[in-house]
């Protein structure tokens, strides 16, 4: 049977961080380079905008034309072409002359401002040949959108490991760049694990609770760039985890098992770890989420998560996230963090890692947080409330109403946080 290794949180952390090899890079067009890692710095083929062009509906002309116009004083111009966005003028614009020009059309040669139709007035009516007149000066500039003022060729535009964002790929859109080399996503295959464990349509019966943890686990791989290629729930049998594991590790880039990992009779995870090479049992100074497997057989990925709801959203969030994201790419391994204050007690131990289940509310300036229900592992109604995971580190015995604390965000609290939940002191009896 695997003898664990006890670590802090911080080494576990930088172990598996150094075990990750980044993955392959693929070329994908923009529809489906949302929310991905760009790989490679990218910088602009061309100016934006690419020609200098009108800002505004109305008529393109010299500004030194309308230098001296006064109500008293107009000055009218004769109109001699129509530009309309997509036109190129067949001519330039000569002193004394004006062209009607449509937002995003290309400005002739010789203009230098648009005068916007409701800043002048259109003699169009009064009959040919056709004129317009201005009643004050134009600023040279005006209604002009010069060609590079937004970014010039060569300029620096996103940054190696970018997350794609929806306003990123308007900009590449604009530059051409149609296909973008972003992060491979890992493949996985979730393996869950226990006899007392029924899916999620089935009826319950005694001493038997419905699987939740594939099904928290599927949607925070996918949210984290993975595909789930393969998710199942296995008995609490070790041939049948330990082929499992080996026909997981053989399709997927990462495999994670949950449950059965802990100082149980039955723990088929620990017990089929004896089969597998390059992987280690960890007892991680954390909690939740102390029971913990890792390691790199055969090159992929291994991640033995404890059974515990809880404990798989913690283990997720500050060690299997960063890994699946340093492995696409994302410079950016983490969500948000928060400066933020308790508002009540957050019990812990020294010596180890708290990261609790907290709401936070917005009051006077800071973010207050309080345990969003007891720091059950088992417990869901917790892990579903909270915004945030607030760290008590390990040198303090609690974190006391007032103290100041590191707070990683799960879900934007938005205007109308929830009420206080359960405060005072939370339960303090699992450890994973
Ligand atoms: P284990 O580490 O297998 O002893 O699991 C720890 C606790 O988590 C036990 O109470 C299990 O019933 C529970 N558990 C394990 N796997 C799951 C799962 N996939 N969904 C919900 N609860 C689970
Ligand atoms: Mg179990």
């Amino acid at each position: 049977m695997p003898v664990p290794r006890s670590l802090s949180y911080a080494e576990a952390r930088r172990r598996v961080l150094d075990a990750i090899r980044p993955g392959p890079v693929e070329r994908v067009g923009l529809a489906a380079a949302r929310g991905r890692a760009l790989r490679g710095s990218l910088t602009a083929p061309h100016a934006l905008p690419p020609f200098d062009n009108a800002a505004m509906d109305g008529w393109a002309i010299r500004s030194t034309d309308v230098a001296a116009a006064t109500d008293e004083a107009p000055v009218t111009l004769e109109v001699v072409a129509v530009l309309p966005a997509g036109s190129v003028p067949e001519r330039p614009l000569t002193a004394g002359r004006a062209m009607r020009i449509m937002t995003g059309a290309m400005l002739p040669d010789g203009a230098d401002a648009v005068l916007a139709f409701e800043e002048a007035e259109d003699l169009a009516a009064s009959g040919p040949p056709d004129r317009v007149r201005a009643s004050a000066p134009v600023a040279a500039g005006r209604h002009v959108r010069p060609a590079g003022a937004d970014l010039t060729a060569g300029a620096a535009v996103l940054d190696d490991g970018r997350e794609l964002s929806a306003h990123d790929l308007a900009l590449l859109a604009a530059l051409g760049l149609a296909e973008v080399a972003v992060g491979a996503r890992p493949s996985a295959a979730v393996l869950s694990t226990g006899d007392e464990l029924l899916d999620p349509h089935e009826p319950l019966r005694p001493g038997a609770i419905r699987e939740s943890n594939l099904t928290q686990l599927t949607a925070l791989l996918e949210e984290c760039g993975a595909t789930v290629a393969l998710a199942r729930r296995l008995p609490d049998d070790v041939p049948t985890v330990t082929d499992a594991i080996r026909h997981g590790l053989a399709h997927a880039d990462v495999v994670l098992t949950i449950g059965g990992i802990s100082a149980g009779d039955f723990d088929p995870v620990k017990l089929a770890l004896d089969a597998l090479e390059d992987v280690e049992l960890w007892r991680v100074a954390m909690r939740p989420g102390r029971p913990q497997a890792f390691g790199t057989p055969g090159g992929r990925l291994f991640f033995g998560l404890p059974g515990n709801p809880a404990s798989v959203a913690c283990v997720f969030e500050t060690l299997v996230r960063p890994a699946l994201r340093l492995w696409q790419g994302f410079s950016v391994l983490e969500r948000p963090w928060l400066d933020v204050r308790a508002v009540a007690a957050f019990p812990s131990r020294p010596g180890r890692r708290d990261f609790a289940r907290a709401s936070l509310a917005w009051r006077d300036g800071l973010w207050w947080a309080e345990p969003a229900g007891p720091q059950v592992s088992g417990y869901l109604s917790p892990q579903s409330r909270a915004h945030a995971l607030v760290v008590v580190p390990e040198d303090r015995a609690s974190l006391e109403p007032g103290d100041a604390a590191r707070a990683l965000l799960l879900r934007w609290p938005g205007p109308a946080t929830e009420p206080a939940v359960r405060r005072g002191r939370g339960e303090d009896s699992e450890t994973t």
